[in-house]
């Protein structure tokens, strides 16, 4: 049996990056950059004022005694969208309001609060500012302060987060590079199984595997195609498996483990997929399996082809520990796998030991700070836990009594 981060390698060896595409920004949320961009413009475009108030020289208010009001003529007002008609002047200050440009000559701006208005004189407008703390360039962000011309600001596999978006649509980029979204086909086996708009008969289930993945394809950016049910025969699965291996990544669940009716495998390798390895040192989801359909006249790339254990809990963990970083490749993403963090736990906890285990787990704010609780899990099957859960906690092999506090590993189901 694979240890589970060797079988991560080996299925990322079979991935690389599909060739990218251009697509409007808009439409490209959650996908990565296929190249590095660099910053079309200075940010800001010129020296800006951070705040509303006055745009002042500081010759004019830096030695005066700091007890008086400095009164300064009004020399003109600029709103936002509205540029400076003329340099400041010298004993001169220019109303001005956060995100205008600051007229030439001005180094520093004193805030609204910071002003009064002065007495109206042969038609010309006096401010009255007592400045506190002022310093030379105070409340301005100069141009360029945030990135310059020619500043690579983003990487290539960089996601287009929200803020990411913004900042492509802060410079002009109306499509961008990005690698296509796979697509993730899904098949349910097994003769126990009706589709979960049904009522089971006696000795069924409904198959919640089928719309549980179709769910964590949509997370991870990928569009699902739902095969939906075959039965646990060959011509069956064989029917199902022909049009499954079309797709970027085919996944499977149940009929992998070692029982009569796990047909599988088989069935994959007489369809040409290549066994890569079957079963990882792992609870739950020991019986994975994972194969590869080498391009051919129909398709460029090879198909990855994952036999995902059926009990839905080890069929949840497989596909977050081994399929989405394989989409994540081929999305072009940097960062593949989810993230590890640490939290201490919020109870003890006493593992038997046997395989490395990823249980269902919750972090959460307890008065001690952040901590992680293991969710009462009766095992493989227990969706009701695993829907509890937004993190699993990963324990090694060995048996071990954990302490409360003790620091444990924490896979975060968060999106990211
Ligand atoms: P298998 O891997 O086919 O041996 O299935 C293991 C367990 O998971 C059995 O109890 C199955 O009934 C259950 N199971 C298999 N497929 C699904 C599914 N699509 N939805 C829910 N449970 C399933
Ligand atoms: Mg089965």
């Amino acid at each position: 049996m694979l240890p589970v981060s060797e079988a991560q390698v080996a299925v990322l060896q079979c991935v690389s990056p599909a060739a990218s595409v251009s697509m409007p920004i808009t439409d490209a949320q959650g996908l990565s950059l296929s190249a590095d961009i660099a910053s079309t413009l200075d940010s800001p475009p010129y020296d800006k004022s951070m705040m509303d108030g006055f745009a002042v020289m500081s010759a004019d208010i830096l030695g005066k005694p700091s007890d008086d009001p400095i009164e300064l003529t009004v020399q003109e007002e600029i709103m936002a969208g509205q540029v400076p008609r003329s340099p400041l002047a010298p004993g001169c200050a220019t109303r001005i309001m956060t995100g205008a440009p600051l007229p030439e000559a001005a180094d520093a701006v004193v805030m609204l609060e910071e002003s009064a208005a002065g007495e109206p004189r042969d038609g010309t407008t006096y401010v009255q500012l007592r400045p506190q703390n002022f310093r030379k360039g105070q409340n301005i962000l100069p141009r360029g302060a945030s990135m310059k011309v020619g500043d690579t600001v983003l990487r290539q596999g960089d996601a287009l987060t929200p803020a990411v978006i913004g900042l492509l649509a802060e410079m002009g980029f109306d499509k961008v590079d990005v690698c296509p979204p796979p697509r993730v086909a899904a098949l349910s086996t097994g003769d126990e199984l009706v589709d979960f708009t049904a009522q089971p008969a006696a000795g069924q289930i409904r198959n919640s595997n089928g719309p549980m993945l179709a769910a964590q394809i949509r997370a991870a950016r990928a569009i699902p195609i739902e095969l939906g049910i075959a039965r646990d025969n060959e011509s069956a699965l064989r029917n199902a498996i022909s049009r499954g291996i079309k797709a970027d990544i085919l996944l499977l669940s149940g009929g992998v483990s070692a029982g009569d009716l796990d047909l599988v495998p088989g069935v994959l390798q007489s369809l040409g997929v290549r066994q890569v390895f079957h079963k990882v040192f792992l609870k739950p989801g020991k019986p994975l399996w994972f194969g590869v359909r080498d391009s051919d006249a129909d398709r460029s790339n090879p198909t990855l082809v994952f036999g995902l254990p059926g009990n839905p809990v080890s069929s949840f963990v497989c596909f977050e520990l081994f399929v989405r970083p394989a989409i994540r490749k081929l999305m072009g993403r940097r960062a593949l796998h989810r993230q590890m963090l640490s939290f201490p736990l919020a109870e003890a906890y006493t593992y038997r030991g046997g395989r490395p285990v990823y249980l269902p787990a919750v972090t959460e704010e307890s008065e001690e700070g952040p901590c992680v609780r293991v969710l009462a899990w009766r095992g493989s099957a227990d969706l009701r836990r695993l829907a509890e859960a937004n993190a699993l906690i990963q324990l090694s092999q060995e048996a071990r009594e954990y302490a409360s506090g003790d620091s444990v590993p924490v896979l975060s189901l968060f999106e990211d």
